[in-house]
């Protein structure tokens, strides 16, 4: 491991110098089979990440990350989406938001952008919202270019990453990106 880089590390090779530790819901979105529970399951088997703590329900996994000095804690609910829930959380909303879609299958890319469309209507672009365009190892059958993506964060102003869950690639960018989102968030909030 490069220790200079702002990659997340693992919690057993490191001590948070600040002592400072931090918790974060995080609410994984998408159409069902887009790959949001193995890309939750790459995080937790990262060689950057200590600790995971998979509980009984495989909709909630936790893991713990040492970044840029700091210890954070992060929840991933995977749960299916629905409006009702998305109005249900207005008064305890996440603290961020993972939006998936698959590259080669151009109704999730539909789903996801649906997704971000409620978001918005909801109020809940305070917080960290990523879209993910995941599968980017399928090149063959890919059907959503990576362009068409990036414009539509560009247009929602959230960050985008295309993954490879199978591949294990850009999996701790995102990782990193989720939790550097959540801190944007909340120092515009304070600002
Ligand atoms: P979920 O329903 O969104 O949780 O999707 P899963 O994580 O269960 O994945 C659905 C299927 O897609 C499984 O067969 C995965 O192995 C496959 N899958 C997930 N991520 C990728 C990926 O990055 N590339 C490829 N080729 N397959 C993937």
């Amino acid at each position: 491991n490069d220790p200079t880089s702002t990659q997340p590390k693992s919690r057993s090779s490191s001590c948070s110098s600040s002592g400072v530790e931090r918790s974060h819901n995080v609410t994984v979105l998408g159409e069902s089979g887009v790959g949001r529970s193995l890309l939750i399951r790459q995080f937790c088997t990262s060689e950057y990440l200590g600790a995971f703590d998979h509980s009984d329900d495989d909709n909630d996994i936790k893991v713990s990350v040492l970044m840029d000095d700091e210890e954070t804690d992060l929840s991933f609910d995977c749960s299916p989406f629905n409006q009702n829930r998305l109005e249900e959380e207005e008064e305890s909303t996440p603290d961020a938001y993972v939006i998936v879609y698959s590259v080669a299958d151009r109704s999730s890319f539909q789903y996801a952008c649906d997704v971000l469309y409620s978001l918005r209507k909801e109020n809940h672009f305070q917080k960290a919202i990523i879209l993910v365009g995941n599968k980017s190892d399928l090149a063959r059958a890919r059907v959503v270019s990576t362009e068409e993506g990036h414009n539509v964060a560009v247009s929602y102003d959230c960050k985008f990453v295309e993954t490879s869950a199978v591949l294990n690639h850009q999996v701790d960018e995102l990782l990193a990106g989720v939790i550097r989102q959540i801190k944007l968030k909340e120092q515009q909030v304070i600002s």
